[in-house]
């Protein structure tokens, strides 16, 4: 009974604090974790649970085989820190200097583990499979999803679910979107390359920053001028470096932005457009222009059949929590990849509490959760497990057969 499968979470509550504290004193950061994998694949282990470690390189798939064949549900946790210094003063703080968990996904690690350990210990209930996907290096772009599914970990897998906690919202929180959920992140450089000289003969040079000065205007036309309305994006050039003296035409200039988007085309688009304007106005003005596109994650996109069915089981089995359909975020995940290979969805699972001062946004030295947000992201993943290896079946066995 999926109510069992909640309160045995509940009962784990102590152990769930555990993990996620020893997890937050010894933060890794992206592609460097060592410790944490290990940790995670011993849990596993001791739970019975099948584990392949360095998947794609670092991650751990462990693999629950139910008592009875059925459908393969993955659940997704990451568990890489970043580099900030934790400024918090609390007893569980980070040991390793300028390394934090400033992200949650320490919480969203014990979650995981304490859901396999459920599960692990009604795994003659299921009429299926369960998939945990411990993800490295979620913070930085490649990523670790990308290497985890070449490396083969959504193989037999028929749908996806990933949470991450949320700052932003009150415990007890859920939000979810239909469709594109986070944003595409890509990166650019741009280099002008003119010609210096006195700044009394500007005739006899290509000035770097005048140029630059007209790309960022240009780029601002992209979005504005560009883009169908109905459609989204972001560009923003964060920097722009030049010159030394006010009386010297600087003759290179650098610009960096990020451009943020959710369809595919749109995303096209930016990046052509942006090589478009800077080619054509450095050739106008004679200079010549290196241009980086770099692109980051591709955009969150949930799938409507799956995100239905999350909407319908969280009303049903989670009343004493609040259900908020959210707007699209500009921030962007790793997740994504999962979702373009197979059905699934990303929800989040607010982990905001005033009185415990865990109000600090994501990425800041003083952030914190409310660990009690642990417990409805596991019961969260565990209605779902239900719904589509247990609940189902019993559903289909209840038809008569012709
Ligand atoms: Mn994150």
């Amino acid at each position: 009974m999926l109510i069992d499968w909640h309160s045995q979470l509940e009962e784990a509550y102590g152990q769930i604090v555990e993990w996620r504290r020893h997890l937050h004193q010894n933060p890794e950061l992206s592609f460097q974790e060592v410790e944490t994998p290990k940790m995670i694949a011993e849990i596993l282990k001791g739970y019975g649970i099948e584990v392949r470690t360095n998947v794609g390189g670092r991650g751990v798939v462990g693999t629950i085989r139910g008592g009875k064949p059925g459908k393969t549900v993955a659940l997704r946790a990451d568990f890489d820190a970043l580099p900030i210094q934790d400024e918090k003063e609390v007893p569980y703080k980070s040991k390793v200097p300028g390394v934090m968990h400033a992200c949650g996904h320490d919480g969203h690690t014990a979650t995981l583990l304490a859901v396999a350990k459920v599960l692990s210990e009604n795994r003659s209930e299921l009429a299926g499979n369960v998939v945990f996907l411990h993800q490295h290096a979620e913070e930085l772009s490649p990523g670790g999803a990308i290497a985890m599914i070449e490396d083969g970990c959504l193989d037999g897998v028929d749908v996806v679910f990933g949470t991450h906690l949320s700052s932003g919202s009150p415990t007890g929180t859920y939000l979810y979107r239909k469709g594109f959920a986070m944003a595409a992140a890509d990166a650019f450089e741009i280099k002008i390359l003119g010609k210096g000289g006195h700044g009394a003969s500007p005739h006899e040079t290509v000035d770097a920053v005048a140029i630059g000065s007209q790309i960022v205007n240009q780029l601002q036309y992209i979005v504005s001028r560009q883009i169908d309305p109905q459609k989204s994006a972001v560009l923003s050039v964060g920097s722009f470096h030049a010159g030394n003296a006010n009386n010297v035409i600087a003759d290179t200039a650098t610009l960096t932005g990020t451009v943020r988007s959710f369809d595919e085309t749109v995303r096209e688009h930016m990046e052509s457009e942006i090589k478009n304007i800077v080619k054509g106005i450095c050739s106008a003005l004679h200079a010549e222009c290196e241009i980086m596109y770099k692109k980051g994650y591709p955009a969150v996109y949930n799938h409507e059949e799956e995100t239905e069915v999350f909407k319908t089981i969280m009303e049903a089995c989670h009343s004493e929590s609040t259900l908020v359909e959210m707007p699209a975020i500009m921030g962007s995940e790793d997740f994504s990849y999962y979702l373009r290979e197979r059905p699934g969805m990303f929800f989040f699972t607010g982990s905001r509490n005033e009185e415990l001062g865990a109000i600090a946004p994501h990425h800041h030295p003083k952030f914190d959760i409310d660990e009690k947000a642990m417990v409805y992201a596991g019961k969260a993943f565990l209605s779902l497990v239900y719904h589509y290896i247990v609940e189902k079946v019993e559903e289909n066995a209840a038809q008569p057969s012709i």
